[in-house]
């Protein structure tokens, strides 16, 4: 991992100023500092990033490497958050097999005993 490049959430920060300190174990602070973090995961193949900090009831067992994606970006539509509860809109680009998608989500966080969590996500038409 290359941590003087430029953070694949887009943040137009250097990885290392920007997901480094939350792959590296920090609590993110905010929703959205958590979405931008998992994204990044997703891009380096985080997955033990991603199990953690997904919420314990939606959590998977495991993730797979079956398809090979490559993420090309995200944009962060809409993010908030109210005591423990936080919401982020984003569009995500990739793509399989040379085929581009994008996945437009809503993600709902939820916060506990000081971190907050992916808890799932509800999938939008752009
Ligand atoms: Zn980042």
């Amino acid at each position: 991992m290359l941590k003087n490049k430029s953070c694949p959430c887009e943040s137009g920060r250097e990885y290392a100023d920007c997901c480094a300190p939350w792959h590296d174990g920090a609590a993110a602070t905010t929703p959205e500092q958590l979405m931008r973090s998992r994204y990044s995961a997703f891009v380096f193949g985080l997955h033990d990033y991603l199990l953690a900090t997904w919420h314990a009831t939606t959590r998977p067992e495991a993730m797979s490497d079956e398809e090979p994606v490559r993420w090309l970006g995200l944009k962060i539509k809409h993010a908030q958050a109210a005591g423990v509860n936080g919401e982020v809109e984003f569009i995500a680009r990739y793509k399989i097999a040379g085929k581009a998608w994008k996945l437009h989500e809503r993600s709902r966080f939820i916060y506990e005993e000081g971190r907050w969590y992916y808890l799932d996500g509800e999938m939008l038409n752009s």
